[in-house]
């Protein structure tokens, strides 16, 4: 079955790739299954493009000229959670558990073949978008939380949120009205672990700032002494 025939015709891949006969091949192959394009050469061309094109999935090549991969992952992991495979250099190990370390979603290894790579795609996109209502945005009051794509908005307004307030305002919005406590709070916002318990405080700080520029700062609540919770209206 292709692309075409499900929900994920029209959606858009960004490739970076500084080889013209594997962007344009793989261009063709997307295009045939019913997938939107875009190309860059170059890590900061990537980013550029990734800010203005907003694709739903990423394919993005380890070895580029000025900036390499991991840093436009590193990059694009710090504002989103778009889906982002790898193309990686044969026998680079550490290429690819550094790429996976840093949040690539899946790799291929070059000189990979164009089938197997669109259907690694194809898996991705369906994981990430379609099959899994979970990937759903989640909607508390004015707030939109869309954890497939790593935006917020209220409204129309887009938050401009960091990583961590964002995942701060995920894990608050997947359970609306639940309290969840500081120790709850940091292992589902904060996986690293190695924050400071005091951090969670200057994060939450920061998202209740932007949540009331945006008019919602009252659905962000502090329980005294208990914790945090997010509720569709002022209590
Ligand atoms: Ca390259």
């Amino acid at each position: 079955m292709g692309m075409g025939e499900t929900d994920s015709a029209g959606m858009k891949v960004l490739i970076v790739e500084d080889e013209r006969g594997i962007s344009q091949t793989l261009e063709g192959y997307l295009k045939r299954e019913g997938l939107a394009t875009e190309v860059a050469t170059t890590g900061p061309e990537a980013l550029r493009l990734f800010r203005a094109a907003v694709p739903d999935l990423v394919l993005l090549d380890v070895m580029l000229p000025e900036l390499d991969g991991f840093h436009v992952l590193e990059a694009i992991r710090s504002r989103s959670v778009v889906p982002v495979i790898l193309l990686t250099a044969r026998g680079e190990e550490d290429d690819r558990l550094l790429g996976l370390g840093l949040g690539a979603d899946d790799y291929v290894v070059k000189p990979f073949s164009f089938r197997e790579l669109v259907a690694r795609v194809r898996a991705v996109l369906r994981r990430s978008y379609v099959q899994d209502a979970g990937e759903l945005p989640l909607r508390v009051g004015r707030l939109r939380v869309d954890v497939a794509r790593g935006t917020a908005a209220a409204g129309v307004e887009v938050l401009p949120l960091t990583a961590t307030e964002f995942r701060i305002l995920a894990a608050l919005a997947a359970a609306p009205g639940r309290l969840f406590d500081r120790g709850e709070l940091i292992e589902r916002a904060l996986p690293e672990h190695d924050l400071l318990e005091r951090s969670l405080d200057s994060h939450l700080k920061n998202l209740r700032r932007k949540l009331a520029s945006v008019g919602a700062g009252d659905q962000l609540v502090t329980v005294r002494g208990l914790g945090f919770k997010l509720v569709a209206g002022a209590a």
